[in-house]
């Protein structure tokens, strides 16, 4: 994409439709883009905010090249994408970012975990595994993870001894160690067309251990100075040895003696990422839009501590979603409401989240938490 494009005919094709998509296409409607969103959902979530839907699988190579055809640059709000279809229309032209040949190595998490390894980024220690000895080779415990597929924890297993081995992912699979987490961290980095470069600050990551969602962010994390520096620069180095083009989630794990191991990178905007749309001055959405339209990256500056809340869906409720609690929820100062506008609720299902914005980290954290209580996202069908 040449700088001196007509920016106000800028038309911009998202691969996927989720709450991810609308954020992104929200922010692109700000600046005045035209937006196109391929979902198979019909009026998903991005949609609803978007100019134009083309209904259709994501690995239907037909809509697929109908919508790059259609955009002047097409990125995504998820990997897991037919990328063939891209990757030839990438080598004869079409603006796609990320670089549809680093979805595909993504989309692998052994080839990702083989890529940052190799250029020198720590990562826990990691096997391949091709035969059923294979998985005894680390001993026990250990994680073993499917290598496509996998995400919010589905396709992550740990195996605590050999009487687990039959509960053991049974697609193609790797192993590795079971890391002493002291925290879960994460790092977003922007990177463009260009290679301009630039990152938010580190965040801390909690999990619902029920289902291994990540189910609060507080940022900034809550680590010494050292730690941070060095959070930042390995989120920094695995992006250009990825030589990655968009916004990336870099997550890490802090272990018990302060070392920190890159888990994995999501090559999108990323649940930790969210507090930035209202506590930086740009948010993840519209840096990567302006990564991926040749545009200068904005400044990524925290402008308040923030506690972000992931809205699920409640257990034992589907059908239409049923908020409880909101006039009490937002009454508490500085908290902003987020529903992502699915049709269905689900027992877990990512329905919206809440930011806290305060200038104390543990006010904001408390309020968050306050609102986690109050807020239940039912549904109309019980079961
Ligand atoms: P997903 O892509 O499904 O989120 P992850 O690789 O991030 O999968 O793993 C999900 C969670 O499982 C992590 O957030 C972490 O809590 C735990 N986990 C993953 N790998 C390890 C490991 N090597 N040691 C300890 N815990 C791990």
């Amino acid at each position: 994409m040449n700088k001196t494009f007509n920016y106000s005919a800028m038309k911009i094709g998202i691969i996927g439709g989720g709450q991810l998509g609308k954020n992104m296409a929200q922010e692109a409607k700000k600046m005045g883009f035209y937006v196109t969103i391929l979902d198979p959902t019909p009026n998903c979530p991005a949609a609803q905010v978007s100019d134009k839907q083309i209904v259709g699988n994501l690995h239907n190579k037909a809509k697929l090249s109908q919508l790059v055809e259609e955009s002047d640059v097409t990125t995504f709000e998820l990997e897991h994408v037919d990328t063939s279809i891209l990757q030839k229309m990438y080598d004869s032209g079409s603006s796609i970012y990320p670089s549809p040949y680093l979805i595909e190595l993504i989309q692998d998490k052994y080839r990702q975990k083989k890529l940052l390894d190799k250029s020198g980024i720590p990562v826990p220690a990691y096997r391949s595994v091709d035969s059923p000895e294979s998985l005894r080779s680390f001993g026990f415990p250990v994680i073993q993870k499917a290598r496509k597929g996998g995400y919010d924890g589905k396709g992550v297993v740990l195996l605590k001894s050999e009487n687990d081995l039959a509960n053991g992912i049974k697609v193609e699979s790797f192993i590795e160690e079971l890391v002493d987490i002291d925290k879960e961290i994460a790092v977003m980095v922007a990177r463009s067309i260009e290679g301009e470069i630039a990152c938010y600050p580190v965040v801390e990551m909690i999990f619902d251990e029920r289902v291994n969602i990540c189910d609060t962010v507080i940022a900034p994390a809550r680590i010494d100075e050292k730690t941070d520096a060095e959070a930042k620069a390995l989120a920094l180095k695995s992006i250009e040895a990825l030589d990655g083009v968009g916004i990336f989630g870099v997550e890490m794990f802090l272990t018990k003696d302060k070392k920190i191991l890159v888990n994995e990178i999501a090559p999108r905007p990323h649940n930790s990422g969210h507090y930035t749309i209202e506590s930086c001055l740009t948010s993840q959405f519209e840096q990567l839009i302006r990564a991926v339209t040749n545009l200068p990256l904005g400044s990524t500056k925290l402008v308040s501590p923030a506690a972000m809340v992931n809205l699920l869906g409640e257990e034992g409720y589907r059908g239409e979603p049923i908020i409880e609690g909101i006039q009490e929820a937002l009454s508490i100062p500085g908290l902003s409401f987020h529903f992502y506008g699915k049709k269905e609720t689900a027992p877990f299902r990512k329905m919206g989240h809440i930011t806290v914005s305060d200038e104390d980290l543990d006010t904001a954290l408390e309020k968050a938490e306050k609102a986690k209580r109050i807020l239940k996202v039912k549904g109309a069908i019980k079961i």
